[in-house]
């Protein structure tokens, strides 16, 4: 007993009272797919240099 603390459990149920956006702020960026030259947004930053894929590309790497 007394091995979990109740301030992380705290926490989460003050997040989730506001309704959506119980995930977090969640920034978008802008980039652009490396695959197919669309424009598209990712959720982090796009490192320069790295390839940045588009939400299709993405899936479409995914799956192979
Ligand atoms: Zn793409």
């Amino acid at each position: 007993m007394g091995l979990f603390k109740n301030g992380g459990i705290n926490m989460r149920d003050g997040n989730s009272r506001g309704g959506f956006r119980s995930f977090g702020p969640r920034e978008m960026h802008k980039a652009t797919c490396s695959e197919c030259g669309n424009e598209c947004e990712v959720p982090f930053k796009p490192t320069e240099g790295k390839p940045v894929f588009c939400k299709e590309c993405y899936m479409k790497k995914k799956r192979f």
